[in-house]
């Protein structure tokens, strides 16, 4: 039976290095798979799902509009793969659960749970409701606890609390902390060099 998976994790937790990954493993037993990434993420530019580590490969992309049913895929998919995935929407994770049960694909979602305000992305809160099978991708924050939360940083380093939920820039704009770390005033985490882990 396929399963629609969600593997969620903060920010820089390597959500993009293991979808890749798992790419690979699929590939190299000749199997076929689709990626797709968000379309509005310039992080790598247009349609590139590229990770930290230096592993980059050009994707398909999806937009609001983008429909995922069985007739738009390959006869013989392997699986689907998805980056980004906090920015599908409600009816679009509906569609990947469909997909994965009436369809029979295997459909693996990477995104964030929870945005820099500390609220639930819409495409999340789906996956975490409709999604067969969830793992958190663990990340550690700057104090050394686990990071499970983001925060988003202005361009001289101090911390932004308010504004849209997505404002697309690098990855340094954004760092993963811990909840001890979030809720503080001085959000030390986000303030406190990258070091090892950012
Ligand atoms: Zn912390």
């Amino acid at each position: 039976m396929s399963k629609l998976y969600f593997r969620y994790a903060a920010m820089n937790a390597g959500k993009s290095t293991a979808l890749l990954q798992a790419a690979h493993n699929y590939e190299e037993r000749g199997l076929q798979v689709l990626l797709f990434t968000a379309a509005h993420d310039d992080r790598t530019g247009p349609g590139v799902i590229g990770s930290r580590l230096g592993l980059q490969r050009p994707v398909a992309t999806f937009g609001p509009d983008t429909e995922f049913s069985r007739e738009h895929m390959p006869d013989d998919l392997a699986c689907l793969l998805i980056d980004e995935a906090q920015f599908l929407t409600p009816a679009q994770v509906r569609q990947l659960h469909r997909l994965a049960h009436l369809g029979r694909v295997p459909v693996i979602c990477y995104g964030l749970r929870s945005d820099f305000r500390g609220e639930a992305f819409p495409g999340s809160a789906q996956l975490l409701t409709l999604a067969d099978d969830l793992e958190e991708m663990k990340t550690i924050c700057a104090c050394a606890r686990k990071a499970s939360m983001n925060v988003r940083l202005a361009a001289d380093g101090r911390r932004v609390t308010q504004g849209e939920q997505v404002e697309i820039g690098g990855n340094d704009r954004y760092r993963a902390v811990c909840p001890a770390c979030f809720y503080s005033d001085d959000a030390a985490g986000a303030k406190q060099a990258p070091g090892l882990f950012g």
